[in-house]
């Protein structure tokens, strides 16, 4: 420790949202170098390719080969498969002195499937796994909580090979079981759900996500065993109804009703249901956003949701990427003074009893993209905006009054919802993904021309697998699922050290049987961090909860008892051992054996 270059800091860092980040940097981990920008110091590195020796062997131990592409790479690939644009601001670019482009990796297809392109082409040379542990740059719009989403940041990325869907399938089998193992080995609880494909196209798509309170995922999960990311979740739609009995539309004056509860407050007080009283379900709730598309060109798009539903951003986002949505602002009412910001629906009337024309919708005047919520299905009968200010419709059918433009998973998924695959009500919780998996099929193949000749001569398209693994983000979602209110306490596999030896007073014999055991440590293969800084006891102490390794022995003063503490940083519990059975003591919990007696 008189050597080490660390330093413990008394005072959270000001920027830490969350536990990791808050010790990882006041453990002397890890320095901030920019924002979403962290520079690793000795100990965390340590974590760091601990986490990696793991993903190396399991990925090994499927016969995965390991490469290692650039960062720095050319934008053609990219411009090929259209993700230069795709990615928007997402994406580092940079020129050398030349003026040609260049981008630093997000992710790294194009160039593995183009390096495949290059060396194969036959059937027999198949199927292949390769991957690399890279170092990937994203310029995140939020870069947030340390390394949990960085701007620079580690990834294990790994590519799939295969002449058929069918050794497709394979592949993801084994990279799955891969993974399985190491999240299990990583040691943190975590949940395998099913994703969207995103950006990449694709078709199976699964998560491994770490439960985390204040994790960025939300997912859902039923009794029977149905999880996914509430990106993924599809909800079934009811059958459509007949409407032929339906009366028809009708405008009230509505006046200030501009929110859902004070519209159901007031078609209560003023119009009644026979059969029960209005809710806020029975309303069609219109919400307007600005959309960004990958060109740069901005409009708007409205989305209906029953009444009782909010709008989930997240879910949205997934579905519209690479198309940015962002929530409509008054400038944007402003410019678009045909939508009665409090009042919008999908029909507009000329006068009572009129006829509907139709008001939002490509091919109605407006000519504003309208998409509507799965639940809204042709038959549903909706009080809803009559695009004017304090006037609702009632009794307006969908199919019959107004024909939405195509349906959208967008609203938000609510605690007891059913699963869509029929296994009970839903509950949600929260995770941080740490790694993804999916079928990527032939999209970049096609794209980027990766061929070979088939069995019988013929040229086929090869068909890819893709698979990442959060290895930075790994180091501070362990930290986060393990640390406690006094540091950092890691998992035997990835702690920097086995062993920390405190020498707790300035004696001679102190300081020599400190040592002593960590020479005979040291010689049984276990790594030692050893304190015989000239500090008090307590500092130490302190240190070594903050810097977290497994096992903290403290020889001090039961020395003169003949007797050192043997401590379990995890659990808390302390043991005295004569000097003399230490060394089989701390080798004993440092292999496992539950034995400290
Ligand atoms: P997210 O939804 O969190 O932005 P992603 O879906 O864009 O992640 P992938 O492209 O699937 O991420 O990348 C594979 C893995 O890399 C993720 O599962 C995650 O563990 C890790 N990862 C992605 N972005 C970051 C980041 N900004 N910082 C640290 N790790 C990241
Ligand atoms: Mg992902």
């Amino acid at each position: 420790m008189s050597e080490l270059f660390v330093r413990t800091l008394r005072e959270d860092p000001a920027d830490a949202e969350v536990p990791s980040h808050r010790w990882l940097v006041r453990a002397g981990y890890i320095r901030r170098a920019a924002p979403g920008i962290y520079t690793w110091l000795p100990l965390g590195y340590r974590v760091l390719r601990n986490v990696e020796r793991i993903v190396r062997e399991e990925m090994n131990a499927i016969g995965a080969q390991e490469v290692h592409f650039p960062a720095l790479l050319p934008k053609e690939p990219y411009e090929a498969t259209g993700r230069w644009t795709e990615y928007g601001e997402l994406l580092f670019r940079l020129h050398d002195r030349k003026g040609a482009e260049y981008l630093l990796g997000p992710t790294h297809e194009e160039m593995f499937t183009l390096l495949v392109k290059d060396l194969y082409s036959s059937y027999k040379d198949l199927p292949l796994s390769l991957y690399q542990i890279q170092t990937k740059y994203r310029d995140e719009a939020r870069p947030r909580a340390g390394l949990l989403r960085g701007r620079e940041f580690v990834m294990k990325d790994s590519y799939s090979f295969d002449i058929d869907d069918e050794g497709l399938a394979k592949s993801y089998a084994a990279h799955r079981d891969a993974y399985i193992k190491i999240f299990d080995r990583l040691g943190f609880e975590y949940v395998i759900v099913h994703a969207m494909s995103g950006a990449m196209g694709g078709s199976a798509s699964e998560e491994f996500l770490a439960l985390a309170e204040n994790g960025e995922d939300t997912f859902v999960r039923s009794p029977a065993g149905y999880a996914a990311n509430v990106e993924a979740v599809r909800t079934t739609p009811p059958e459509p109804l007949s409407y032929e009995d339906a009366p028809a539309a009708h405008v009230e004056d509505t006046p200030d009703t501009p929110t859902i509860e004070t519209l159901v407050n007031l078609a209560n007080a003023r119009f009644p249901r026979t059969d029960q009283p209005w809710q806020a379900s029975d309303t069609l709730k219109n919400v307007v956003l600005m959309i960004t598309e990958v060109d740069g060109s901005r409009h708007p798009l409205v989305i209906g949701v029953p009444g009782d539903r909010e709008l989930d951003l997240k879910r949205l986002a997934a579905q519209l990427e690479p198309a940015v949505p962002e929530p409509f602002n008054d400038a944007d009412f402003i410019a678009h003074p045909e939508l009665a910001k409090g009042y919008i629906g999908p029909a507009r009337f000329a006068g009572s009893g009129a006829q509907a024309t139709a008001a939002l919708g490509e091919e109605s005047i407006t000519k504003i993209r309208y998409l509507v919520d799965p639940q809204i299905v042709s038959g549903t009968r909706w009080v809803t905006g009559a695009n004017e200010p304090g006037r609702h419709v009632f009794d307006l059918v969908c199919g019959r009054d107004f024909t939405p433009d195509g349906i959208i998973e967008a609203a938000e998924i609510r605690e007891g919802d059913p699963a869509p695959d029929g296994t009970g009500p839903l509950t949600l919780a929260r995770g941080i993904e740490m790694g993804h998996i999916f079928q990527l099929g032939r999209k970049y193949a096609e794209v980027l021309g990766l061929k070979v000749l088939d069995q019988n001569g013929k040229l086929v398209t090869v068909t890819m697998g893709s698979y990442g693994v959060g290895i930075s983000r790994a180091v501070a979602a362990v930290a986060e699922g393990t640390c406690d209110e006094k540091g950092l306490c890691w998992p035997r596999e990835l702690a920097p050290f086995d062993v920390h030896i405190l020498a707790a007073g300035k004696d001679q014999a102190v300081i020599t049987a400190a040592v002593d055991l960590a020479v005979q440590l040291d010689e049984a293969g276990v790594s030692v961090l050893l304190d015989e800084r000239a500090v008090s006891p307590g500092v130490k102490f302190a240190d070594s909860e903050i810097l977290g390794m497994p096992t903290i022995v403290v020889v001090g003063r039961g020395l003169s008892n003949g007797v050192v503490e043997v401590r379990d940083r995890k659990s808390g519990e302390q043991t005295e051992v004569p000097v003399e059975e230490a060394l089989g003591e701390v080798l004993a919990a440092v292999h496992g054996q539950t034995t400290l007696v």
